[in-house]
């Protein structure tokens, strides 16, 4: 009997977190912590009016509203419901009333106390809190039951079906707060997503914008490149301001379609052409940087696959994930490219011996704006990542701390790129 009152209590526990997210989910007063409140409150008086009555005493699930009324609803809605639980209390009345008072207020005493820390920790956590706060008011029930008891054996009559109450009652009670706490939080990421999404459809506008205007301000700063060079010659009393005022432009020139390529990697020019080659180009390009720096460049060729693509871009790929191979790499370190073929790809092998990355950057290396460099951009990598993508292929990172990278980019030999013999 007991049973069948506690799962129907089950139900109406649920109630409200169903109706606010569901019914209510597009409307402000779904958020309203006064309506909450009243939800959670009708939920519990529900409780109440439903009880199993026995032993002189109420089994119901009153305080799991109160408890997630608290918790998901804000100390306003925590109160109402409080208030509705006791107005209900009251008007039931009974020999034992006095109890249900004390037990009411050590109970909701606990959710309030931890209110705080509740939201600051993550949503798994949310939902054990949730569950040691819920079975708590049975605790405290139990606890003052017991001492009731031992004041008063006469009254209650001890039998062995109360500890059976006792169990059937923990049980349904921590399976509801279960229930309803992982609901709501079902709820909190539902709300979360959707604000992430809204939230990346403004970013992409504004990254088209900020591509369009990049592309207008990239004109005028070409313009002006050229007319400080045609000056650099004939002013001889600002001489030594120009290598400054050119490599500030140039660096801002190098940004700007840092930029473009990653708003819109555009394949401009395709050809045909040997990967080996486009290689040891690579080589000879970054060999005096890496040089400068102290380090050994090296390659190694093992594949002669032919690509058709837009040579151009995939150089860019290829130069920032070198270039920072060899800017994460020490003095007297080294850096590979390694060619070869497996399968139906070829795969581009960037090795370098250098500071590595900790867990948390590995993930985060190839999104927009990361960068550990006190003037990166966190553009080279996203902007090599989308090339390659749009290519086709795959760019992945294996690092260890304090050891080195290792960057393989996979380029499919069959879709947009072909394979002819050379
Ligand atoms: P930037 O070079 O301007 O910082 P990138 O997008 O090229 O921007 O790189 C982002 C970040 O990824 C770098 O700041 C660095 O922390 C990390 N990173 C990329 N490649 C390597 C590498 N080979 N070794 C260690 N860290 C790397
Ligand atoms: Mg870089």
């Amino acid at each position: 009997m007991i049973v069948e009152k506690l799962l129907l209590h089950v139900l109406i526990v649920l109630a409200p977190v169903l109706s606010y997210s569901f019914l209510f989910e597009h409307r402000k007063i779904g958020r309203s912590p006064y309506f909450l409140g009243l939800l959670y409150g009708s939920a519990a008086s529900l409780c109440m009016y439903f009880a199993y009555y026995d032993s002189s005493l109420y089994w119901d699930l009153r305080y799991v509203p109160v408890v997630l009324s608290i918790f998901y609803g804000g100390p306003i809605s925590g109160i109402i419901t409080i208030v509705a639980l006791m107005l209900t209390r009251t008007a039931m009345g009974g020999e034992t009333l006095y109890l249900a008072y004390i037990v009411a207020v050590i109970s909701c005493a606990v959710p309030f106390l931890i209110y705080n820390c509740f939201w600051k920790s993550t949503p798994k956590k949310r939902v054990y809190l949730s569950i040691i706060t819920g079975s708590w008011p049975a605790l405290v029930q139990l606890i003052i039951l017991l001492i009731y008891l031992y004041f008063n054996e006469d009254f209650l009559g001890f039998d062995q079906k109360l500890v059976l109450y006792i169990v059937v009652f923990g049980t349904i009670q921590i399976l509801a707060v279960v229930f309803a706490a992982v609901l709501n939080e079902s709820v909190i990421e539902r709300n979360l997503m959707k604000d992430e999404i809204r939230r990346s459809e403004k970013q992409h506008t504004l990254g088209e914008l900020a591509a369009s205007i990049a592309h207008e301000v990239r004109n005028p700063l070409t313009v002006v490149k050229g007319f400080l060079q045609l000056m650099e010659g004939e002013d001889e009393r600002h001489k030594h301001y120009y290598p400054l005022i050119l490599s500030e432009l140039g660096r801002a020139e190098n940004i700007i379609s840092d930029y473009l390529n990653f708003a819109k990697p555009e394949f401009k020019k395709i050809e045909t052409f040997p990967l080996p080659l486009l290689v040891m180009e690579l080589s000879i390009l970054l060999n005096p940087y890496a040089l400068k720096e102290g380090i050994s460049l090296t390659h190694t060729i093992e594949s002669d696959a032919v690509l058709t693509t837009d040579r151009n871009q995939l150089k860019q790929a290829l130069i920032n994930i070198l270039k920072n191979a060899v800017e994460a790499t020490p003095k007297e370190g080294r850096v590979s490219i390694k060619l070869m073929e497996e399968d139906d790809s070829v795969k581009i092998i960037v090795r370098d011996t250098g500071k590595g990355m900790t867990k948390e950057q590995l993930a985060r290396v190839g999104s927009l704006f990361f960068s550990t460099k006190e003037q990166g951009t966190g553009l080279g990598t996203m902007v090599s990542t989308r090339i390659i993508e749009s290519m086709g292929g795959r760019v992945d990172y294996t690092s260890k701390l304090g050891k080195g990278t290792k960057v393989s980019v996979t380029l499919p030999l069959t879709h947009l790129l072909s394979r002819e013999t050379v």
